[in-house]
């Protein structure tokens, strides 16, 4: 077997309202807009991403704005609940700013660590969690919120299933994934070194329905290659099972491969490389609307159907780059 993947990549929701996503993202939960391109599979509507200061693997939350989607819950077969670190000592200061920012936030404690649950605009379900790793986190010194409060990336991804065996045969006997901790339904796993951005938790509701694409809903969550040769293994590891795997696909901040674990969650292997800088400077990223080579011919046209984005005012901590 390759060695593990070492953790989340991104994961990638599906929004109504761009503006309103980013209002959300970056007003309230002071992360950086880093990316704003289209969808390169439907390159009328956004693809918007969110995350540290170089939105590093690890860190980095997307939406595609597909506003035409109906709303529906998550249900089986989905990413449930997106969980982000926080340092411990600043659940508090997180709980009161949601709330005080008309979020309602409730508090709670799991497996050893305190969280805030809370939902985004489209009702997402996500979890602040009092449980840090600071390995791989690029401090935005221009967030509305202060460097020692900030969200520091994943903490982990809940996926919803039906049958805990199918989803935890997989993940231990295919991808090297460990089974740490049990808690009701809720069945934990890690990858890599573990911890923080290297959990995944299986919530097993027998009773759950087939979640739908929708808005409201993580489309899919990737886990991270270490590079090409990495992501290669995995795929002949994939594809050996049986499992359909699609061919390695050019995404221009990263290489990507995608197939369902057995519950039916879109799982994605993304190399780190080569990042978002690749097309805008650090000091720039998210500033203007980056487009891959096959559709940078037709940006007019597109255009017409992607409303510019505000991003909010920041206040301006250091230099943003
Ligand atoms: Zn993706």
């Amino acid at each position: 077997m390759p060695e593990c993947v070492p953790g989340i990549h991104h994961v990638t929701a599906i929004c109504a309202d761009v503006q309103r996503t980013v209002d959300f993202y970056v007003g309230v939960l002071g992360l950086r807009f880093v990316k704003q391109t289209v969808n390169f599979d439907v390159p009328d509507t956004y693809h918007i991403y969110f995350g540290d200061r170089l939105g590093s693997p690890g860190t980095a939350l997307t939406f595609f704005g597909w506003p035409h989607l109906p709303w529906r819950a998550a249900g089986g077969g989905q990413v449930g609940v997106v969980a982000l670190a926080v340092p411990e000592r600043s659940l508090g200061f997180w709980a009161a700013r949601l709330r005080g920012l008309g979020v309602e936030a409730s508090r709670g404690e799991r497996l050893g660590a305190g969280f805030v649950g809370f939902e985004d605009p489209d009702r997402i379900r996500l979890e602040l969690v009092g449980q840090a790793s600071d390995e791989r986190w690029n401090q935005w010194p221009d967030s509305p919120v202060a460097p020692e409060h900030q969200v520091r990336g994943f903490h982990a991804v809940s996926l919803a299933v039906v049958e805990e065996e199918p989803s935890a045969h997989f993940l231990e006997q295919t991808m090297g994934f460990r089974e740490v901790g049990r808690d009701g339904g809720r069945v934990r796993f890690e990858t890599g070194s573990g911890g923080p951005q290297a959990i995944l938790d299986l919530v097993v509701d027998p009773a759950a329905g087939k979640g739908e694409e929708a808005t409201g809903t993580v489309h899919h969550v990737a886990w991270r290659a270490v590079d090409d040769a990495h992501q290669l293994a995995w795929r002949e590891v994939i594809a050996g099972t049986g499992r359909p795997v699609t061919p390695v696909i050019e995404r221009k901040y990263f290489r990507s491969i995608y197939f369902r674990e057995p519950g039916g969650v879109l799982f994605e292997i993304a190399t780190d490389q080569p990042g978002f800088t690749v097309d805008e400077p650090a000091a720039s990223l998210g500033s203007e609307l980056q487009l891959p080579p096959q559709h940078e011919e037709r940006r007019d046209s597109l255009k017409v159907n992607l409303p510019p984005i505000a991003v909010p005012a920041t206040v301006g901590r250091g230099t943003g780059g």
